[in-house]
């Protein structure tokens, strides 16, 4: 950021070709995961290039911000294998003109980061689970993921107080496309949104779309009705009811129909993976390298770089004819 200049986003906003305005920074902070999600990473071994380090991941978004990016969302990767991460926090919660910071995570970690993240500034924090099955899930995530592990982060990010806690899964035909009722109640006992992800062929498993999702709850003992939440994100939400031990409960869904419904349409976002290049779509592979001018370069050229990186973003995502690098690697 630049010393005495403008007050943040008083500049021309970010805007793509299309007229989209860009507030909304997803930045990954590391390439490497202690699991293995077969949908996500098939095959891959090893961390992929340098990640930014703290310094420089503070500079960008102080970039960002200026130019209008408000929230931001750290992502991998599995962001809490970085030492730093509450660190990371910080620094963006102290940075003038963001005002949401959302974490995504697989959970591993996440019942010792609940709080200290929360007190750091985090306010919203989407938490994956594909299965309630043990057996299952080291199955489709690789031996490192433990289901009581991750229940009890959520159960810890529950207590924490976060004003916003999801509950993401990906759901695939024959592996837990029977569990949705069981992940809504799940989720709504822990005051979350239960979320549902349409596959993006990315890696390995059949996908069900939007609408058949929506009959599986309804199978599943989820009784659907239409809700007009809308979030900073592309999901759509229902209400549902249900019974829980008895008693009948009531919570939200959000789906995101990521091939079905193609969400590009209001598309407010700009990526960053964990080496330091913008991505302007995550359907596409066009990059823009930020790290060099973050070692060498002035704020002005990294935000020029931003903003001739936006100016290549195309209206949607072609990802049902294309085929693509791994998730983890462009930053989920
Ligand atoms: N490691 C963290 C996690 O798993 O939550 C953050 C990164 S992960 C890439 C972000 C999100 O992308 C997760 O909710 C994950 O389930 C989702 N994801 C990964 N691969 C996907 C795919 N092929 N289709 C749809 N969602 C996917
Ligand atoms: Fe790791 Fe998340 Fe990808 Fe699974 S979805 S391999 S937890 S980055």
């Amino acid at each position: 950021m630049t010393d005495g200049g403008p007050t943040p986003g008083s500049r021309t906003p970010l805007v793509d070709p299309q007229g989209r305005r860009i507030v909304y920074l997803r930045l990954s902070l590391t390439d490497r995961c202690n699991f293995r999600c077969s949908y996500c990473s098939p095959g891959l071994e090893t961390a992929h290039g340098d990640a930014l380090q703290r310094p420089d991941i503070r500079r960008l978004v102080a970039v960002f911000a200026e130019a209008g990016i408000r929230r931001v969302r750290l992502t991998g990767g599995e962001p809490t294998l970085r030492r730093d991460i509450v660190e990371i926090v910080s620094d963006l919660h102290a940075t003038p003109g963001i005002e949401e910071i959302a974490l995504t995570t697989n959970g591993h970690r996440l019942e010792e980061l609940a709080v200290p993240l929360r007190r750091a500034g985090l306010r919203q924090l989407n938490v994956s689970l594909d299965t309630f099955d043990g057996e299952r899930l080291e199955r489709l995530s690789g031996r490192g993921a433990d289901v009581e592990r991750i229940r009890r982060g959520i159960a810890a990010a529950a207590s924490a107080g976060y004003p916003s806690l999801k509950v993401n899964t990906v759901v695939l035909r024959d592996v837990n496309s029977g569990e949705l009722g069981d992940l809504s109640r799940f989720a709504w006992r822990h005051g979350a949104i239960a979320r549902f992800i349409e596959l993006m062929p990315f890696g390995g498993g059949e996908p069900v779309s939007v609408v058949e999702m929506q009959r599986l709850l309804e199978e599943q003992g989820v009784r659907l009705e239409p809700d007009a939440t809308r979030g900073w994100g592309p999901a759509r939400h229902m209400r549902g009811t249900s019974v829980d031990g008895g008693r009948e409960v009531h919570g939200l869904l959000g789906f995101i129909g990521a091939i079905t419904e193609n969400f590009c349409g209001d598309c407010n976002r700009v990526r960053v993976s964990a080496a330091g290049a913008l991505r302007a779509c995550l359907g596409g592979r066009d990059e823009v390298p930020l790290a060099p001018l973050l070692r060498s370069g002035t704020d002005e050229e990294i935000e020029a770089a931003i903003r001739e990186g936006l100016s290549r973003k195309r209206d949607r995502h072609h990802m049902e004819e294309e085929s693509f690098e791994t998730m983890v690697r462009i930053g989920g």
